[in-house]
């Protein structure tokens, strides 16, 4: 079951009258429960790929439809709808606010979907638990280490139960260790049913995947599934 489909997807930046194209003419077909990793140089589109696949931004043309919607004509309002129902976001950066506790970092989610107090406050301590950080509630960012925020960036992307999992540099800020208890994570979305496309730069790292689509000069160079490498533990 196809759930993300590209087909000459292509996206220019106008930086005044200078057009500068980044990607240039991707097509894509990405089934439901897939595990991607997204590889290639640096300013070679991925970012831009991630943030069209995401609903952050609009393809300059062709043609996006996910989950069975053309987002690639929808105005920004269907498309937030959208993007909060099928998408979760996981950044390098964790991008967590700073004064809210861990718990009310993973309920912001919740806020916008229109669920109410209590519920929001089980339902984030239901993903903080799943994530492994059951016991760090109430902690804010800075009291917790990197790998520990981004466990809550996780939790907070899962919390709407979204079908796919976005996934930018997600190891970029974390040791090797770290790194290795962050991917486990990573296999068990995956296990448990989502989509999940993720940006690296690390082999490593993408060895987690199933599949590695790799990027270069706006183009797709390569496409290929990944033999599944056994993790020990
Ligand atoms: P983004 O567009 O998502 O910011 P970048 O490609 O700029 O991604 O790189 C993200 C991070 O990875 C940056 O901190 C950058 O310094 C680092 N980086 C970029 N290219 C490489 C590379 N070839 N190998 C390792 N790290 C890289
Ligand atoms: P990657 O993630 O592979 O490093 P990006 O998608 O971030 O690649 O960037 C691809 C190219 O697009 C780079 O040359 C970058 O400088 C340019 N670029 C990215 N975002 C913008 C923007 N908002 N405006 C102008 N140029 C951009």
């Amino acid at each position: 079951q196809t759930v993300i489909l590209l087909d000459q997807i292509r996206k220019s930046y106008f930086i005044g009258k200078n057009e500068l194209p980044v990607l240039k003419g991707v097509s894509l077909n990405i089934n439901r429960n897939e595990y991607v990793a997204l590889m290639g140089p640096s300013g070679s589109g991925k970012s831009t790929l991630m943030n069209i696949l995401g609903c952050l931004d609009t393809p300059t043309s062709g043609k996006y439809v996910l989950s069975g919607h053309d987002v690639s004509s929808m105005e920004d309002n269907e498309l937030a709808r959208i993007r909060n129902q099928e998408i979760g976001f996981v950044f390098q950066q964790f991008n967590l606010m700073p004064r809210l506790s861990a718990l009310e970092n993973v309920a912001v989610p919740l806020i916008y979907g229109g669920v109410g107090k209590k519920e929001r406050e089980d339902k984030a301590r239901a993903m903080l638990e799943k994530v492994g950080l059951g016991d760090r509630y109430k902690h804010k960012p800075n009291e917790l280490s990197g790998g520990q925020c981004q466990r809550v960036a996780i939790a907070r992307a899962l919390v709407n139960d979204p079908s796919i999992i976005l996934a930018d540099e997600p190891t970029g800020n974390l040791d090797t260790k770290t790194s290795i208890e962050i991917m486990d994570i990573f296999s068990k979305i995956h296990a448990s049913g989502n989509t999940v496309i993720l940006v690296t730069h690390e082999e490593d790292i993408a060895a987690h995947a199933r599949r590695i689509i790799r990027l270069r000069d706006g183009v797709i160079e390569s496409d290929k599934m990944n033999a599944v490498k056994e993790v020990l533990a």
